[in-house]
């Protein structure tokens, strides 16, 4: 499959890694919006949130309970921070592999 993020996964593009479990897999986003910028996927392709169903529950709590455990990690805990996911055009989305992002140190925007 010709997903970059799946590229990234096995090895074949470079990534700053951050960190790795079996089925998950997080590196530093190439064009940072915020000091901390970080990009958590699962190893396995989902398209998006929207490909998600109910038997991937666990990994979909998994993803969350992850993303705050690296926030901590990043120092990011005491002052906050935002995980967000894009779905498909409206939502911004330009790489079509699940992904949230892990963004943190300094105050965000909200987004209109
Ligand atoms: P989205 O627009 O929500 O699909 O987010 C995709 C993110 O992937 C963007 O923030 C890009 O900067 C980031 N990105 C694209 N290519 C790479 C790469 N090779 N390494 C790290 N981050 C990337």
């Amino acid at each position: 499959m010709d997903c970059i993020f799946c590229k990234i996964i096995n090895g074949a593009i470079p990534c700053t890694k951050v960190y790795e479990d079996e089925a998950l897999f997080a590196f530093r986003d190439i064009q940072p919006a915020a000091p901390v910028h970080i990009l958590l996927v699962p190893k396995r392709h989902y398209s998006s949130l929207a490909d998600l169903t109910e038997t991937d529950a666990p990994l979909t709590a998994r993803l969350l309970l992850t993303a705050a455990r690296i926030a901590d990690a990043e120092g990011l805990a005491a002052d906050g921070y935002r995980v967000v996911t894009n779905i498909g055009r409206d939502g911004g989305q330009s790489v079509a592999h699940l992904h949230l992002h892990i963004l943190g140190g300094r105050p965000l925007q909200w987004i209109h």
